[in-house]
Order: C-alpha cells, then structure tokens, then sequence
C-alpha cells in the first residue's frame, strides 16, 4: 500500500518546477470511488472532486519534494490510490532537515485553504454557484481534515514519520519500537472512534466534548486505520527481532 507501485501504460507522466510526476491510474480510479456520492448531483460534481483531489495532492508532495531539495535531497512524486509519495525527498542524514520535510507536505494544504476561505469572502454572492460552493467544501475536506489526520502520529503517515524521529531522538534504541507502540494506539483508537460514529444512534457523548471528531466516519475510514494499526503491530514484530548492528537499515524509504 505504501510503496512505489509498478510502472503500467496507462502512467501519467511529466514534469513540473523540474520535479518527475508520475500519476498511477489507480490514483483517479480511487478518487472516482472515494468521491462517487459527489455524482448525484452531477457528473460535474464528480470531474470537480477529482480535480480537487488531484491539485491537493500534488501540491501536498511538492512540498515534501520542495523542502528535500533545499537541503539537497532529490525528490520525485508519485501518485496513486487516494495518496501520493515524495520519493526520496527525505533521504537526509539530518533529523530536523527530514522532520522539517515531513511537515512541508500538509503546511502548503492549510495556507491553500486558507486563501481558498479568504476569497469566498470577498466573492460576490452571485458567483457562489452550488459547483463552486461543491470545490470549496471539497477542498476544505481534503487540505483541512486529511492535510491535520495525516499529522497524526500513526505510520506511515507524515505525523508517524515526525514520532518516529522525535522517539528515536528523545530515547534512543527503543525509539522506533516507542513510535510503533503509539502509532498502533492511535490507529487502534481513530478505527473504533469512526465505527462508533458511523454505527452509533445518536451522536457519542466525546463528539459532544470534540465536535470534529464526527468528521471521522464510514466504512473507508475504519478499514484504513484498521489497516494501519495491523500494518504498524507487524513492522513492531519486525523491529523487535532486528539486532542492534541493524540500526542502519530504514523500513521508508521516503
Ligand atoms: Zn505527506
């Protein structure tokens, strides 16, 4: 799930800012699915999603890429199933060079959004189409609520590669098992939140307490995290029979 997929002929390819994209055609075959509800309204609304997603995404990698080259690491992008890679961009021997790469990815999504907000206000109500109000909600959606989910720190999320580095620096040896041990915790606990939600009768009494917490529902939402938290107990498994002579050896080559 989170490793370079294999090359196929229907690749998009090309380069921008001097950076090598390569869109994977499971990348919109994704994003068709996770935003299919959006073709009730309209076909328009679907083609709309999907350019959100795709400029969102982009923007969110080149950053990681853009932050990596300016302590001379040579990224790439890669995009596919509702998520995206920036190969390479943290291959640096620096911890706070690679933490500071981590954040650049969800950073230019927040002041994106941000912009976005700003000129809603100062658009004239007549040009607030329901197709515009659609892209503004979908880009709040993906640079808001994923751009701050994804600095969670669960693996291989940005926020699990931050926990891993600030455990690995705070306690050494036992880093990385530490950053696995919070990152099944919290993968475990954001999987049952979104069941609860999405099965619950009447609103939990802790979305009472963190309204937000709602936003955090459906199938899709408790299948990953699930995933996640399995996906983080097996690299523990790993990482508790690696010898210390192994240190060297990285599980992300991110
Ligand atoms: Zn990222």
């Amino acid at each position: 799930m989170f490793f370079e997929p294999n090359r196929t002929q229907f690749d998009l390819t090309f380069r921008l800012f001097g950076v090598d994209v390569r869109v994977h055609p499971l990348f919109w075959l994704m994003s068709v699915i996770m935003g299919w509800n959006a073709l009730a309204s309209g076909f328009e609304y679907l083609a709309i999603w999907v350019a959100c997603v795709f400029v969102s995404i982009l923007i969110h990698e080149l950053g990681h890429v853009m932050m990596g080259r300016l302590f001379g690491a040579r990224g790439q992008i890669v995009l596919y199933s509702f998520g995206g890679l920036a190969i390479g961009s943290s291959a640096l021997r620096n911890r706070w060079q690679r933490i500071a790469v981590y954040f650049a990815g969800p950073v230019p999504g927040f002041l994106l959004f941000g912009f976005v907000w700003w000129g809603t206000r100062h658009l004239d109500r007549a040009a607030m189409t329901p197709l515009l109000r659609s892209a503004i909600w979908d880009l709040f959606g993906i640079n808001l609520f994923w751009g701050l989910l994804n600095l969670v720190p669960v693996w291989p999320l940005d926020g699990g590669q931050i926990s891993r580095d600030l455990c690995d620096w705070l306690i050494r040896e036992k880093g990385t098992s530490v950053s696995l041990g919070i990152s099944i915790v919290v993968a475990g606990l954001l999987a049952l939140i979104a069941l609860v939600n999405t099965y619950a009768e009447q609103p939990p009494s802790y979305v009472r307490m963190v309204p937000w917490l709602d936003a955090l529902r459906g199938g899709y939402m408790v299948l990953l995290f699930a995933c996640l938290a399995f996906n983080s107990y097996q690299l523990l498994q790993v990482e508790s029979r690696r010898r210390p002579w192994d240190r060297e050896w990285d599980y992300w080559d991110r």
